[in-house]
């Protein structure tokens, strides 16, 4: 298989807005640019892969058929564009490895999709984003949504003020 870059997209206050443990689909709203900008990528040849803690499944508050409307909703929104999604249901108290920080959800699917992680980036508004794409081998972009306005000590390569602007950084950026 040809090995292609991806761009790993957070879910919460990145592509979609912060809901608190989201089990709604009529409450999946995107972000200013999230549409868009997959469409770009998508066309640049980029893989879109979603990587997102769901403690929410763990703790009751989200059912996984719950979990899944908002899931395809959100994929709904993005025009079908989203090539993969992995979710971590982990409760926050008892990580496993795939719960972000932890590298296992992007490990997988590096292996699902034959992914060139030299050549790929991490998008997210929470510093354990950035962690996990540093890690695992990204780039990485801090976007100012969401939480992203309360997390900054993780030294991101670049910071957004939203996911639009992030997808104009990944695009301009000369490797
Ligand atoms: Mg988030």
């Amino acid at each position: 298989m040809e090995s292609r870059p991806a761009v790993f997209f957070d879910r919460d206050g990145t592509l979609m807005e912060e809901v608190h443990y989201c089990n709604d689909p009529a409450l999946v709203r995107t972000l200013p640019g999230a549409a868009a900008g997959l469409v770009r990528l998508h066309a640049a040849g980029w893989l879109n892969v979603v990587v997102t803690n769901q403690s929410g499944i763990a703790s009751g508050k989200i059912s996984l058929p719950q979990y899944q409307a908002v899931e395809s909703e959100l994929n709904r929104q993005l025009g079908g564009l989203v090539d993969a999604v992995y979710f971590c249901a982990d409760s926050s108290s008892a990580p496993g490895p795939r719960r972000k920080p932890g590298t296992g959800m992007i490990e997988e699917a590096v292996r699902d999709l034959g992914i060139d992680i030299q050549k790929s980036w991490m998008v997210g508004d929470k510093d354990i984003d950035i962690e996990c794409g540093r890690a695992a081998g990204c780039r990485t972009i801090l976007v100012r949504t969401g939480y992203g306005a309360l997390h900054s000590g993780s030294n991101p390569d670049f910071a957004a003020d939203d996911v639009g602007q992030a997808v104009e950084i990944i695009l301009q950026s000369k490797i």
